[in-house]
């Protein structure tokens, strides 16, 4: 990190002491932006990090809701629209009971710069609620997301901020998000969440397109270093929406994937049977753990995959934030893995992305390997603003192109600033940002 941005990530530490993973976002992405800020020493005149670094506006509402016997309970939701500069904010919604305000900081923080990586017209935000889904009946859900969207429908609006999904909010949710928000304005403003079903706006391929992407780019870094993918063996973590389209891909690709988790444990199968993994999480929303018995074969564990001796060549953490730390990393490592590509939004810590480095292991973060979720997004919102539906493969080849795009603007990076080619993390950081910056500085007050 260079002085300036020492002195500005100091200060948060001191303003934001209570959010260590968006301190953690930041400092990831300022010690990789170093390059720039030594070629720019004007930008500290412009305050360009602090102006980074500070949310445009922060939302944070009472979310009351009745469950099934008539008892109330309230939770607390979020809305954090970080950064206009591009378009209108665009992010998603996630209810999981862990969510406090630095995790959608974090969030938000990261999602300006991967939406700049997709060179589409949209800002960066992100929402949710500490609301746990899990055990929930449907009236349940119905009933918490009418509370929720009656506070934000307010907040936001097709060329205003754009919320999708994310960890616990799907298709399901986003229809009842929608619903109340129709009702609540007496428009068809389908443009204003994406993610809906295809029967009321949703985009075909949008539900595969996480996954989907994150392969095109792997396949894309294994074309650039010379890697057969036949054969590979994978582990992925989680088994959610990302996690189980990005094992589609792979095993169409010849990728064998050997091992899925989920927040209970993991599952090694060498036959891995995804229909099985995908009634089980799509349909019965239930644990791997019945994996083994559903499907013949394959072995169940308590705890963490990353805690397993599994020899493979590739890791796709899918699941949650802070999956691998250092240790986790070196066993990694010394179990062959050479290839490491988050699915998920800060599954590594920045001590497993440094040993990764060090260790020759190709390396990308979720800024660009999952991108592909929030750009078909964007082209769901293109689909409705024409009123108009493209074909499965029209939107496929479209984010198959922008996927190869995200990783050429990196190759590029490493090439402008001279970056050792295995080195995905500064050479996105670096595309991200600067796009950012120079529509900042282009129209001058922001
Ligand atoms: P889902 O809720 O569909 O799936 C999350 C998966 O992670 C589940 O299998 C869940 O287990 C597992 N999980 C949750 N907590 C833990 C934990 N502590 N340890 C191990 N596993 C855990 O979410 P998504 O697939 O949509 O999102 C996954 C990640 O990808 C998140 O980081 C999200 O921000 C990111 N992402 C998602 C995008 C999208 O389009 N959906 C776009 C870009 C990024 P269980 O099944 O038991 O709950």
């Amino acid at each position: 990190m260079n002085q300036y941005a020492q002195r500005v990530f100091d200060d948060l530490k001191r303003k934001d002491a209570s959010q260590p993973e968006f301190l953690q976002a930041v400092e990831e992405v300022f010690s990789s932006i170093r390059i720039i800020l030594d070629q720019h020493p004007e930008y500290e005149k412009m305050a360009i990090l602090e102006r980074l670094t500070e949310p445009e506006r922060i939302i944070q509402f009472k979310v009351p809701w009745m469950d099934d016997r008539g008892q109330m309970h309230v939770n607390r939701g979020y809305r954090v629209q970080y950064s206009s500069v591009l378009g209108p904010y665009k992010g998603g919604l996630r209810f999981h009971p862990a969510v406090s305000l630095g995790m959608m900081k974090f969030l938000a923080f990261e999602q300006i710069f991967k939406n700049a990586l997709t060179t589409l017209p949209i800002g960066g935000g992100k929402g949710g609620s500490d609301f746990d889904p899990k055990g929930k009946s449907d009236t349940e859900i119905m009933r918490f997301c009418q509370s929720f969207m009656t506070e934000l429908a307010r907040h936001i609006g097709p060329d205003v901020d754009v919320p999708a999904g994310d960890m616990g909010v799907g298709a399901r949710e986003i229809g009842y998000l929608y619903g109340q928000y129709r009702r609540l304005k007496g428009v068809s403003e389908s443009g204003v969440l994406t993610g809906k079903g295809l029967g009321y706006g949703g985009s075909l391929a949008r539900k595969e397109a996480t996954g989907y992407g994150l392969i095109y780019f792997v396949l894309e870094m294994m074309k650039q270093h010379g890697i057969d993918p036949q054969g590979q063996r994978a582990i992925i973590s989680g088994s959610g929406n990302v996690a189980i389209y990005a094992a589609e891909k792979a095993q169409a690709n010849g990728i064998q994937v050997i091992a899925m988790s989920d927040s209970r444990g993991y599952l090694v199968d060498e036959q891995l049977d995804l229909s099985v993994v995908k009634q089980i999480k799509e349909q019965l929303r239930g644990s791997l753990e019945q994996y083994p018995a559903m499907a013949g074969h394959g072995r169940w564990h308590a705890g963490s995959v990353y805690d397993a001796e599994l020899e493979a060549d590739l890791a796709m953490p899918c699941g949650t934030q802070n999956e691998i730390d250092a240790v986790r990393a070196a066993r990694l490592i010394d179990h062959g893995v050479r290839l490491v590509a988050e699915g998920a939004n800060m599954p590594d810590n920045n001590e497993a992305i440094a040993l990764y480095l060090q260790n020759g292991v190709l390396f990308a973060p979720g800024k660009a390997a999952n991108a592909g979720g929030v750009a078909t997004s964007a082209l769901e919102m293109s689909q409705n603003s024409m009123r108009l539906f493209w074909t499965f493969e029209e939107v496929d080849d479209k984010l198959r192109g922008i996927m190869i795009s995200i990783h050429r603007q990196c190759e590029e990076a490493m090439r402008q600033y001279d970056l050792d080619p295995k080195n995905y993390v500064a050479a996105a950081n670096i595309a991200g940002v600067q796009k950012v910056i120079d529509a900042m500085i282009a129209m001058g007050d922001y």
